[in-house]
């Protein structure tokens, strides 16, 4: 099966990895034992799918094109390979279990709304070992008060630990993007977490807080707290919200929760 066969659809993103190299670094990233309980987000030509099945019993996968799902159920038995022919924003993760070691070569036009769903997950997840690109990486991972930080970072940082693990060049690719790929490693904090009382109210907030990063948080927040409350949970009303520490958003939607 080559790429060449297989017009690349950019409605879905579609850039294949060629690259020997880099398609190894990613599989000896995740590590894979044979009864893994592991999902592929976007399997497309097979170039994780393939390597990943030479060292796991069985391996789901979700890809939304087709053409694709078919090409791949035909080449293995659906005993190795379940193909769930959706789309995976939608798809239930739950159904897989827990314990669930998520992969894939993301595609990046929906990167951060995948983001968001698979966060929902996190109680049946092991862990998420993803390729964006390269500045989706560094707002996953950014420290308060960057230029990076925003709402990926204080939303997925509450609930994972974020790691930056590579860079992936243009050249890996089939067709080639246009910007450098990075993969990232995600692992739910279950115990470390921060106990979240109204996660609605946090999502809001947070989202609040960086809608208009220039203004201050008492401006920005104004149809959710007071300058008092704010104050009282040690927060200076006149700082932007990109200046608080994920711990401060936490603090302070818990405390606005309880006032409700
Ligand atoms: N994993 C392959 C690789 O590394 O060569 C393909 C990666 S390509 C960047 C993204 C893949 O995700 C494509 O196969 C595309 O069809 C699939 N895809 C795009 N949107 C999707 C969606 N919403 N749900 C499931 N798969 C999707």
């Amino acid at each position: 099966m080559t790429a060449a066969r297989h017009p690349p659809r950019k409605r879905f993103g579609q850039n294949f990895l060629v690259d020997r190299q880099y398609i190894d670094r990613i599989v000896a990233a995740v590590d894979p034992a044979p009864d893994d309980n592991i999902v592929e987000i976007g399997p497309g030509l097979g170039a994780l799918t393939r390597p990943l099945l030479a060292r796991v019993k069985r391996l789901a996968v979700i890809e939304i094109d087709r053409d694709l799902a078919a090409r791949l159920s035909a080449e293995f038995s659906p005993d190795r390979l379940r193909m769930h022919n959706v789309d995976a924003l939608t798809f239930d993760f739950a159904t897989l279990g827990r314990e669930l070691r998520v992969i894939g070569n993301l595609p990046y036009n929906i990167s951060s709304p995948m983001l968001f769903h698979l966060a929902q997950y996190e109680t049946n997840l092991r862990d998420a070992t993803v390729m964006l690109q390269r500045e989706v990486v560094q707002r996953m991972a950014a420290a308060p008060a960057t230029p990076d930080y925003g709402r990926l970072s204080v939303m997925l940082q509450t609930r994972f630990r974020i790691e930056r693990l590579f860079i992936v060049p243009p050249g890996a690719f089939r067709p080639m993007p246009l910007v450098d790929s990075a993969i990232a490693r995600l692992t739910p904090l279950e115990r470390a977490r921060a106990q979240i009382d109204d996660e609605a109210l946090f999502a809001r907030v947070v989202a609040a807080a960086f809608g208009q990063r220039r203004k201050t948080l008492k401006n920005a927040l104004k149809l959710l707290a007071t300058e008092e409350e704010l104050e009282r949970e040690g927060i200076a009303p006149g700082v932007r919200g990109e200046t608080l520490a994920v711990s401060d958003f936490v603090r302070l939607a818990n405390a606005l929760a309880r006032n409700l």
